[in-house]
């Protein structure tokens, strides 16, 4: 599968924004985004004014990077929003969210969502007690996700699960970290998701 392979904190200050995408270094004073807050490049720190445009670009180019997506699947999960019944900017963040990678990292069994889609890419967690590698899928109310008893001793979630206990997971999830079990309560609420996010500018984008 297809994914983006270059320098992460790149994307945040192309992005304006901490993306958190490199687990734990990303609450450290090592955050490129701390130390040079302007955009990557040699033109990085000239213009920075945009036309609507290019505001529409930014969110959608944004959004995309937090979760992951490349352009392609980025937009079918758009056009799953749209189908949907009510407002396509808060589905398509809710199918966002919804997904089994980013529930993996909201969840605290992986630093961050890329750490998250490689765990599951490698077969190490389960739904509802059965294997699943597929990070796209979509998660509903009642889900409960684990890593497999013998993936439990990995390090990588070891150490995600011990920061964790400390950060706490959304209202929409549950943990227990002695048992290594994690369960979707509800769908998330637009409300609940803290990013600052302007989806109706990418509504507006692919509606052009
Ligand atoms: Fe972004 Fe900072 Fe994390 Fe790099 S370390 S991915 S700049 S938040």
């Amino acid at each position: 599968m297809a994914r983006y392979t270059g320098p992460s904190c790149r994307l945040c200050r192309r992005e304006n924004l901490k993306l958190f995408l490199k687990g734990e270094r990303c609450y450290t004073d090592k955050c490129a985004f701390e130390r040079r807050q302007y955009p990557p490049g040699q033109h990085g720190q000239g213009r920075t004014k945009f036309s609507s445009y290019g505001e529409q670009l930014r969110e959608k180019q944004k959004v995309k990077r937090v979760y992951g997506l490349l352009e392609k699947q980025f937009r079918l999960t758009f056009n799953r929003a749209a189908r949907k019944r009510g407002i396509t900017g808060d589905n398509l963040i809710s199918i966002l969210e919804s997904r089994f990678d980013n529930m993996v990292y909201r969840l605290g069994f992986a630093a961050s969502r890329n750490d998250a889609r490689q765990l599951i890419r490698h077969g190490h967690f389960t739904i509802n007690g059965t294997k699943v590698n597929i990070p796209s899928l979509i998660l509903k109310p009642g889900d409960v996700v684990q890593p497999r008893e013998k993936s439990i001793k990995i390090e990588k979630i070891k150490e995600s699960v011990e920061t964790a206990k400390q950060r706490g997971v959304p209202a929409w999830l549950e943990i227990d970290v002695e048992k290594f079990e994690g369960k979707v309560v509800a769908l998330p609420k637009r409300d609940e998701i803290t990013m600052p996010m302007n989806e109706q500018l990418i509504v507006e984008l692919y509606s052009r």
